[in-house]
């Protein structure tokens, strides 16, 4: 998978060097390319703001600038485009799994209050351009929630985990985790500072430790999630999965 990130703060993003991100970008299941937006600004200053239309405190980021980073960077190619904003979409694991298999990635980190809208509309006229939040809080700039969305999508790439089968059973996976968080989890030893493993997970019963995960999964969820819990599909659910 390709990936281009264009920023005002390329260095930002030094935590894609390292671990499962680091080792993908190595082995070439991701190709992570990084862009100073300032390299397309023809000023003196290097200037990629001014200030808004309709006045109001704060700077807007120029249309020209990115008008110009993004044509140099998608030259020749359509990859599809994600634009980090708290008024975008929710960014959740059914996106990071729809987003994992696009073999081409652009996203475009906004910083001030945020890009000249008709960026965003220019590109949509050429390519597929999501407006994507990381939750309901606003950042200094798009570089983290790019962080964020670059590590979840990353792991579910083919070869990235180590097993597989985590990515199957973790918290919001599709399929028996959809709308779930994962249970408490626990290793050796069995005993520390008084407090116990649950008996089951020393059992040795497999059915039985996954009929102690779903509860705990469900149960967790009801307690920290509640509005996931309402979402829960009743089709979706054993009789046992009801008694919680
Ligand atoms: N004025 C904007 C608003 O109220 O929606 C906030 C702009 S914020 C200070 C600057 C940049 O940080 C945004 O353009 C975006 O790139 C990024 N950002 C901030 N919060 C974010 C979030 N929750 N999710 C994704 N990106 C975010």
């Amino acid at each position: 998978m390709r990936l281009d990130i264009i920023s005002i703060f390329p260095e930002y993003f030094t935590p894609l060097d390292v671990s499962l991100i680091g080792k993908a970008r190595e082995r070439g299941t991701l190709d992570v390319r990084l862009h100073q937006l300032r390299d397309w600004a023809h000023d003196v200053h290097k200037t990629v703001d001014d200030t808004p239309y309709g006045g109001g405190p704060g700077m807007v980021m120029k249309p020209e600038v990115w008008g110009e980073a993004i044509d140099a960077v998608t030259e020749g190619g359509t990859p599809r485009m994600i634009v980090p904003t708290p008024s975008g979409r929710p960014f959740d694991q059914e996106l990071a799994q729809e987003l994992a298999g696009e073999p081409w990635l652009l996203f475009a980190c906004g910083r001030y209050e945020g890009i000249d809208s008709r960026v965003m509309q220019e590109y949509a006229t050429r390519m597929r351009v999501d407006e994507v939040s990381i939750g309901d809080y606003v950042l200094a700039g798009g570089e983290v929630a790019v962080l964020v969305m670059v590590e979840a999508i990353g792991r579910l790439l083919p070869g990235v985990l180590g097993n597989a089968q985590s990515a199957v059973d973790d918290s919001f996976a599709p399929g028996s985790m959809r709308n779930l968080v994962e249970g408490p989890v626990y290793t050796k030893p069995p005993v520390w500072r008084g407090h116990e493993v649950p008996a089951v997970l020393l059992s040795g019963h497999h059915g039985n430790v996954a009929r102690w995960r779903r509860d705990e999964a469900i149960r967790r969820t009801v307690r920290n999630r509640p509005e996931l819990a309402a979402a829960l599909d009743p089709a979706t659910l054993d009789k046992h999965d009801r008694k919680l």
